[in-house]
């Protein structure tokens, strides 16, 4: 006999996790289901920090998503009680006319941002660890921060938990097809008849919808802990950064907060599979990240403390995809977020539980829609 639920999400990772809390809240009757146990560290919700801003230099219609998830975070961390968001401010340099300072300011100015567009001898002033050249400019707001992916996903799974939700973990969802009810899904415990469905499995969305695999692509990414020299690297003189190195090289970090300074590239790492993925670290690798640190932020390349492996599921425009399958609006697609979604999740959780519910007052931007990317 099938177990029935209004509305079930498959995978609770950033996506899930946070969806669930909010269908849960909102009193709908909702399963989560996951492969492993999250906060896990097979996918990519993992790491210990995520940045998040509001000068979005990918494109100003982030802004008003991210105005929320501040809001939704605020609520996430007072329900649960756990600390999420540590606010840092953050640095976003690089050339002038580079898209990391002309996208942040794009963004600042259309929406309002607080920010200060600072010069290469001010930022070097204010934050002495980097070593910029001379021409770079950046632009710093006070607002941003860094989120604990870790305690953001135990909080959001224990407020679904406590407004009703069912969490299943150590099972995996094999299929999903239409039925009369809604949607049938089948795992390797049980069968579900669910009402409408939200498929958030990251880097494994392909599996659950293979016409997906020709649009996405999973990417692998390093992180690296190395050990400082205090205290340029507190959080008041080394703010969370996205850097600018040369047009296509992007680069961020976080100050050390106990485990060393995390540093790691933006977009990349080899593209690989669920399966293929390479979890070890490997020499050259960690050779070529000290060689970036010797520039830019020497004091930064100490002892190497710790190395975690990372994935991003990628879309052509690095924008979103979240939208309903094009075979069944019982089925939302929440998930490819190419590298910079976490931020997102909660605001991102709150509307899909809204339009999930049948509640369409707070759509999704356009960006996300799926067909965009059928276009040439
Ligand atoms: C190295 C790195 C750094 C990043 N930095 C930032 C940052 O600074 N700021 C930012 O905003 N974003 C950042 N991101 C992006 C952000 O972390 C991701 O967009 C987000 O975590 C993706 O969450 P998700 O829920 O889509 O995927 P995941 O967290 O991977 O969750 C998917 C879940 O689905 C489960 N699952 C999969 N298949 C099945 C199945 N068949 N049955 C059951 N369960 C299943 C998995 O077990 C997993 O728990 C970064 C990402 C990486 C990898």
């Amino acid at each position: 006999m099938p177990i029935a639920t209004e509305v079930l999400v498959v995978g609770l990772g950033a996506m899930g996790s946070c969806t669930l809390a909010a269908l849960a809240r909102r009193g709908v009757d909702a399963i989560g289901i996951d492969r492993f146990a999250p906060p896990h560290t097979e996918g990519s919700s993992h790491g210990a920090s995520r940045i998040i801003r509001e000068a979005y230099y990918e494109d100003p219609a982030y802004v008003p998503l991210v105005r929320e998830a501040y809001t939704e975070w605020a609520r996430l961390a007072v329900e649960s009680g756990r600390p999420l968001l540590h606010q840092t401010g953050g640095l976003c340099y690089g050339p002038p006319d580079g898209v990391l300072v002309q996208g942040a300011l794009t963004s600042a100015r259309a929406h309002d941002v607080a920010h200060e567009l600072l010069d290469a001898r001010e930022m070097t002033r204010r934050f002495p660890a980097h070593r910029l050249p001379a021409h770079y400019m950046g632009v710093l707001e006070r607002r941003a921060g860094w989120l604990d992916p870790e305690q953001c996903l135990a909080a959001a799974l224990e407020v679904a938990a406590r407004h009703g939700a069912t969490v299943r973990t150590h099972e995996t969802v094999l299929a999903w097809e239409p039925s009369a009810q809604g949607v049938r899904v089948t795992t390797d415990v049980a069968t579900y008849e669910a009402e409408r469905v939200v498929l958030s499995a990251g880097m494994w969305m392909g599996t659950l919808v293979p016409s997906l695999n020709a649009r996405l692509t999973v990417q692998r990414n390093v992180l690296y802990w190395f050990a400082s020299a205090p205290p340029v690297f507190d959080a008041t003189r080394f703010p969370v950064f996205l850097g600018e190195l040369a047009p296509d090289l992007l680069w961020y970090g976080f100050p050390d907060v106990g485990a060393g300074v995390k540093v790691a590239m933006h977009q990349h790492g080899p593209t690989c599979t669920p399966e293929t993925v390479d979890r070890t670290v490997h020499e050259d690798e960690i050779a070529a990240m000290r060689a970036r640190l010797a520039v830019w932020i020497p004091e930064a390349n100490g002892p190497l403390r710790r190395t975690a492996v990372c994935t991003y599921t990628n879309t052509r425009d690095g924008h979103f995809v979240i939208d309903t399958h094009p075979a069944s609006d019982r089925c939302w697609i929440v998930s490819p977020c190419s590298g910079h979604g976490f931020k997102f999740a909660s605001a991102i959780g709150a509307r899909v539980a809204a339009l999930v519910s049948g509640d369409a007052s707070a759509p999704l931007p356009d960006l996300f829609r799926l067909d965009r990317l059928d276009r040439p």
